[in-house]
């Protein structure tokens, strides 16, 4: 299993790099790519580490040797969020990293899973869905937009407030991945009883917590090492899927399998293809209702700034 990680040498990059390098399993090849140059030195610090788990570190022009024999690719590639920057600006850099990857990708391991970490990811993964499509690479089945930082982060919210082991519960989010589209169903959490009140200021603390944290480390970018946990948690689930373990689940934000909006965060069932299948998530509470309702506008509007990016880049 050959797992490629882009934007490598990064906040997330580097700590998703070193939880991978621990907990790939016995034999899987790990390979680093960032156009800092510091790549293949990382790598080599990292191939210090006494696992299974084989490292090499590439930069420059040799982005295509890296993708090459993916099963997996994660992007970390591109500016992340700091105090006063709007959602805009991100997109503008990140749309043009990813086009330029997508294309990469595209020619070098069309076949592989693709978890996207990079923000605006409501925006985002529709430029990757577009550009692959137009590189005639694209497969829904294998296209992720990783939102597990919204799962872990209910989870813990939800544990500490009423002193559960976070491992012990399970909590779906769907919708997207900002602000109010980002929608926890906490009303669904089961053995955990939850008033209104809680629910509120819980699912208004989870919509926040991306500049809780942007806000806390003071113009020091955003969440890192949260997203890393996040991103390998969403990784090594995906690997046990494609060696063919069974009823393996997460939440991520795919295209064309919601009634609500083309691109939408859901409960999929993964397979050894990328998703076998997506699963429903039961009833909404009236709250939960209302608040989807509300958010579909905002994250439609997000999906079509991602498509008019692809459309003006024919
Ligand atoms: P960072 O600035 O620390 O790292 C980004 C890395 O990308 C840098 O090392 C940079 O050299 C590299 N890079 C830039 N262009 C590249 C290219 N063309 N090819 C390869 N590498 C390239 O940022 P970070 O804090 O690690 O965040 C990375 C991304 O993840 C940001 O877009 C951020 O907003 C996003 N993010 C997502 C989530 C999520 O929940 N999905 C959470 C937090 C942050």
């Amino acid at each position: 299993m050959k797992i490629v990680l882009i934007g490598a040498a990064g906040g997330i990059g580097q700590a998703l790099a070193l939880l991978l390098k621990n907990y790939l399993p016995e034999g899987s090849c790990l390979a680093l790519y960032d156009i800092a140059p510091i790549t293949p030195g990382l790598a080599i610090d990292l191939s210090h580490i006494p696992t299974w788990v084989a490292v090499t570190g590439y930069t420059g022009k040799d982005i295509t040797v890296a993708l090459e024999g993916a099963d997996i690719v994660l992007i970390a590639a591109g500016a992340a969020r700091k105090v006063g920057m709007d959602r805009a600006d991100l997109f503008n850099i990140n749309a043009d990293i990813i086009k330029y990857l997508a294309e990469k990708i595209a020619g070098a391991c069309p076949e592989a899973c693709i978890g996207v970490i990079t923000n605006p990811i409501n925006s985002i993964v529709p430029v990757m869905a577009g550009m692959l499509k137009k590189f005639c690479a694209y497969d829904k089945k294998r296209l992720f937009g990783i939102t597990t930082l919204d799962v872990i982060r209910s989870e813990v919210f939800v544990s500490r407030l009423k002193n559960k082991d976070p491992n012990s519960i399970n909590i779906t989010v769907i919708g997207g991945h900002s602000a109010v589209t980002i929608l926890p169903l906490l009303s669904q959490i089961q053995h955990v009883k939850l008033t209104d009140e809680e629910i509120e200021a819980l699912t208004r603390r989870i919509q926040n917590a991306g500049t809780e944290v942007v806000e806390a480390k003071v113009c020091g970018g955003s969440a890192t090492l949260s997203m890393g946990q996040a991103a390998c948690r969403f990784c090594l689930a995906l690997v046990k899927a494609i060696q063919g373990e069974s009823n393996v689940i997460e939440c991520a934000y795919v295209e064309g399998y919601s009634e609500y909006a083309p691109f939408f965060a859901q409960p999929v069932k993964l397979g050894k293809e990328g998703i076998e299948t997506t699963l429903g998530y039961g009833n909404l509470s009236s709250y939960e209702a209302i608040a989807l309702d509300s958010m579909l506008r905002a994250l439609n509007d997000d999906i079509s700034i991602g498509i008019n990016f692809v459309n003006n880049h024919q």
